[in-house]
C-alpha cells in the first residue's frame, strides 16, 4: 500500500487515540485507506423534503424538516421507549426509539429545527417512524445538494462518530490527501473503458457533485474491485493448471466403449454429450481436473458421472463416487450395479453401516486394485481407505461437502485424482465465476426428453381439506405422495410438534382407507429412517410425512405429489430441491406450497417464483436478488465476499466485463511483466500479500 494511505487513522486531524480505538474496534478502520474505503450506504438529496400531510402508506423512506413539539418516555427497564412528537406545519408524526436513546434524549431541544429521515408507518390513525435518523439543521447541513450517510454503530454514535461525524472526518482526509491519491489502473484501461480516475472517483463517492458523477464514481470503484478479484482468480486458476499435473487418460478405453455401445439405457441429451466432451478433454490433457458440473434436478448428472468414471476404469485406474447420505449412496450403488451388470467391473459400497468384516475385504480389494469403482458416503474419506490408483473422484450434491473434504480426497494418491463435483443447486453465472474461479464449470441446461413440468400451486390453510382430498385422488390412481415439514433445527421442539400434529391430522383424514402413512425425521435412528425410506421406495407405504431429511437426491418415480408445509420458511433452492423429488416418472406431478395467510413480501415473491418457473437457473437468479450472495454461498467462502462496493447480485454485468478484460490482459501478459501493466502488478502484489502460492508474479 502507498505509505501515505497506510498512515494509522490516529494521525488524522480530529481523531486522536481514543476515537482511533473506537474506529478500529467498531468499524475496522485502522488506516487512512480504510476510512477512504468506508463508503456511504446512502445519499440524500438535501433539497427535497416530504410533507407529513401528504405521506402515503407506500412511501419507502422520507425526509422531513420540522420541530419537536413534545418529548416523553414510556415503559420501564428494558421496555423503555422514547417518544417525540414532530411537526412540519402540515401535520405531525411520532418518532419512537426503543433503545439506545439515552444520548439522544438530552440532545433534543424544542427550539431547534431537525431533519428526520426514516420509514414511515401508519398505525392506529397515527404516522410513526421508528428509529429515524435525526439531525439538527445547521447552515452546513443545508448547503450541500447531496449528503452521504455512513454506516456507524451505537458506540460510535455516542462518541460523535455518527454518520455526520464520519462525514466530517472523510472531508478532512480528502483535504489532506489532495493530489496524493495514486491511480492503480493504467491509462490504457481507463481510457478504453471510460473509467473515472481514481482520485476523482473517491472524491465523488464521498461528496457527490451530482447524480451523474456519483454514478460514474461508483462504477469506477466497482469495476476496479471486481477486476482485481478476477485477476486474482485467474492467476490462481492458471497457476493450479500449470503446477498440478494429473493422470492423463490417453484413451477412451474399453469400459467406456462397451458401455456406450451396448448398455447405455437411453440416448444422451445434447447437454450431456457436450459436458462429457468437456470432461474428456480435461482428462486427456495431462493436467489436473477440478470441475464443477451444474445441472438441474433430474437433468441426468449420474449418467455423466458414470461415463466419466468408466473413462478412468478404461485407463487402468480406479474411480470413486461420493454421496452426502447413506440413502443416496445406496441408490447410486443399486442403480450403477444394475447398469454395469453385464460388464466385468467390480463395484463396492462403503458407508457408515458397512460391517467391519466387509470393510476389511473392501480395503484390501481397493489396495490391490481389484475393486474398480467405490461408491459411498463420507466413509470414503477415512484414512484407512486407500486406493491402488485412484483416477477420478465424483462428488455428488456438492453443497454438503466442504472444501477441506475435497482436499482430503486429493491426498489419497501420489498424483491427485481428478475431481468432478456435481451440484443440483445451480449457482448464477456471476457467482460461479467468482466463487469457483479456481474451478471449471460445466452446465447441463437441458432435461431428458418427455419430462413434464411439475405443476406448482400455492395454497393457504383454508384449502387443507381440499388438499387432503387431492392427495387421496392421487393415491387412488396408484401414486405416492410426500408431505414435508420444515425443521430449521432438528432439536426445535416446536418444529417437531408441527410434524407430529400434521402426521396425526393426516392419519385422521385417511383413517379407514388402506393407505399406509409413514413418518421420517432427523431424530430417528439412521436404521429406522432407512427402513421407512425403503418401505416407501418399495411402495409398501403410500404417504410419506417427513422433514427435509428427504431433500437430497431420493428417487421414487412413482411419487407424484409433493406438499411442502410452511413453505414460507424455506429458501428457493430448498423448495426447488424438494419439488425435484416428484416429476421423476411418466405421470403428471404436482407440488403444493402451503403457507400461512400473512406471509412477508419476500416469501410471497418466493412462492410466485416457484409457481412461475421450473428452471433451477431462473430460481437461482431470483434467489441471489432476494438473499444476496452471502446467504447463498454460506459463510465458508466468505473471503471472496469481502467486497466493499460491488454487489454480486446486482453487478453481474460488471463482473462479466471485468472478467473479460482480466482474461484479455493475462492472455497477453501472463505474469504482468509488461511495463504498461506495472500498476496492476503493484496492486496485485499488495492484494496477494500473505496469501499462499503467489510466487509466480513476484
Ligand atoms: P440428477 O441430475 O438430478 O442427478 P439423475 O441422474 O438422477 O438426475 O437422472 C434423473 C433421471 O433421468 C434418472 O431416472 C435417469 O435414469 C434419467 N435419465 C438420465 N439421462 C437420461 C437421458 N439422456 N434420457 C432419458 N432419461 C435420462
Ligand atoms: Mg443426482
Amino acid at each position: 500500500m502507498n505509505s501515505l494511505l497506510a498512515t494509522p487513522i490516529a494521525y488524522l486531524k480530529g481523531v486522536g487515540p481514543q476515537k482511533a480505538q473506537i474506529l478500529q474496534e467498531e468499524l475496522g478502520i485502522y488506516t487512512f485507506q480504510d476510512l477512504l474505503f468506508h463508503f456511504p450506504y446512502r445519499y440524500q438529496d438535501r433539497t427535497v423534503f416530504h410533507q407529513i400531510s401528504l405521506l402515503r402508506p407506500e412511501d419507502q423512506y422520507v425526509q422531513l424538516k420540522g420541530r419537536i413539539t413534545h418529548i416523553s418516555e414510556s415503559g420501564s427497564g428494558r421496555h423503555k421507549k422514547l417518544h417525540c412528537q414532530f411537526t412540519d406545519g402540515s401535520g405531525s408524526i411520532e418518532l419512537i426509539w426503543f433503545q439506545g436513546f439515552q444520548w439522544l434524549k438530552t440532545g433534543f431541544s424544542v427550539q431547534d429545527q431537525y431533519i428526520v429521515f426514516g420509514k414511515p408507518k401508519f398505525y392506529q390513525n397515527q404516522w410513526t417512524i421508528a428509529h429515524p435518523e435525526i439531525n439538527k439543521v445547521t447552515p452546513d447541513t443545508l448547503l450541500k445538494g447531496f449528503q452521504a450517510f455512513y454506516p456507524s454503530t451505537e458506540k460510535c454514535q455516542s462518541k460523535g462518530l455518527h454518520s455526520r461525524g464520519l462525514s466530517k472526518l472523510v472531508g478532512q482526509l480528502l483535504e489532506q490527501l489532495k493530489g496524493k491519491i495514486p491511480e492503480n489502473l493504467p491509462a490504457y484501461i481507463c481510457e478504453a473503458l471510460h473509467l473515472m480516475p481514481k482520485p476523482h472517483a473517491l472524491h465523488e463517492i464521498h461528496m457527490p457533485s451530482n447524480e451523474q458523477l456519483l454514478k460514474a464514481a461508483r462504477y469506477r470503484l466497482k469495476w476496479e474491485e471486481l477486476f482485481f478479484l478476477q485477476i486474482e482468480l485467474l492467476i490462481r486458476k492458471g497457476s493450479r493448471a500449470k503446477k498440478l499435473s494429473g493422470y492423463q487418460f490417453t484413451e477412451v478405453g474399453a469400459a467406456f466403449n462397451e458401455f456406450y455401445q451396448q448398455h447405455l439405457p437411453f440416448e444422451l441429451t445434447g447437454a450431456q454429450k457436450r459436458v462429457l466432451k468437456e470432461i474428456r478433454k480435461d482428462l486427456g490433457s495431462g493436467q489436473h481436473m477440478n470441475r464443477l458440473l451444474q445441472g438441474d434436478v433430474g437433468s441426468g448428472k449420474t449418467l455423466v458421472a458414470l461415463l466419466s468414471l468408466l473413462l478412468a476404469i478404461g485407463n487402468g485406474l480406479q474411480g470413486a463416487l461420493m454421496a452426502p447420505t447413506e440413502i443416496l449412496a445406496n441408490q447410486h450403488f443399486i442403480g450403477i450395479s444394475e447398469l454395469l451388470e453385464k460388464m466385468n467391473i467390480k463395484v463396492a459400497l462403503l458407508t457408515g453401516s458397512t460391517k467391519k468384516k466387509e470393510r476389511a475385504v473392501i480395503h484390501e480389494g481397493l489396495l490391490k486394485g481389484e475393486i474398480n469403482l467405490l461408491i459411498g458416503t463420507h466413509a470414503l474419506l477415512e484414512d484407512t481407505v486407500q486406493f491402488n490408483s485412484l483416477g477420478l473422484v465424483v462428488i455428488d450434491e456438492q453443497h454438503r461437502f466442504g472444501v477441506a473434504q475435497r482436499a482430503k480426497m486429493w491426498r489419497k494418491n501420489k498424483l491427485p485424482p481428478h475431481v468432478l463435483i456435481m451440484t443440483a443447486t445451480p449457482i448464477p453465472r456471476t457467482l460461479a465465476m467468482t466463487f469457483y474461479g479456481d474451478l471449471d464449470v460445466s452446465i447441463i441446461d437441458e432435461l431428458p426428453p418427455g419430462r413434464k413440468p411439475i405443476h406448482t400451486i400455492h395454497r393457504r390453510e383454508n384449502h387443507r381439506e381440499k388438499l387432503y382430498g387431492f392427495i387421496k385422488e392421487q393415491l387412488d390412481l396408484g401414486r405416492q405422495a410426500y408431505v414435508v415439514y420444515p425443521l430449521i433445527q432438528e432439536s426445535e421442539k416446536l418444529d417437531f410438534k408441527n410434524l407430529e400434529d400434521g402426521f396425526a391430522q393426516i392419519n385422521d383424514f385417511f383413517e379407514g382407507t388402506n393407505y399406509q402413512i409413514s413418518m421420517v425425521h432427523g431424530k430417528m435412528k439412521a436404521q429406522d429412517k432407512d427402513a421407512a425410506m425403503q418401505a416407501f421406495v418399495e411402495r409398501q407405504t403410500h404417504l410419506m410425512v417427513a422433514t427435509t431429511v428427504i431433500e437430497v437426491g431420493v428417487n421414487v418415480p412413482n411419487a407424484s405429489v409433493m406438499v411442502i408445509e410452511s413453505a414460507e420458511r424455506f429458501g428457493l433452492s430448498q423448495l426447488h430441491q424438494l419439488r425435484g423429488r416428484v416429476g421423476r416418472g411418466a405421470e403428471k406431478s404436482y407440488c403444493i406450497l402451503m403457507t400461512g395467510d400473512g406471509i412477508s413480501k419476500e416469501a410471497q415473491k418466493r412462492m410466485d417464483t416457484m409457481v412461475a418457473s421450473n428452471d433451477g437457473f431462473v430460481l437461482a437468479e431470483v434467489d441471489l436478488q432476494l438473499r444476496g450472495p452471502g446467504d447463498l454461498m454460506g459463510t465458508q467462502q466468505s473471503g471472496a465476499l469481502a467486497l466493499k462496493i460491488a454487489d454480486l447480485a446486482r453487478d453481474g454485468q460488471i463482473v462479466q466485463l471485468a472478467r473479460e478484460k482480466a482474461r484479455e490482459i493475462l492472455d497477453e501478459d501472463e505474469i504482468l511483466s509488461l511495463d504498461k501493466n506495472r500498476m496492476l502488478k503493484e496492486t496485485m502484489l499488495t492484494v496477494l500479500q500473505g496469501k499462499p502460492n503467489w510466487g509466480r508474479i513476484s
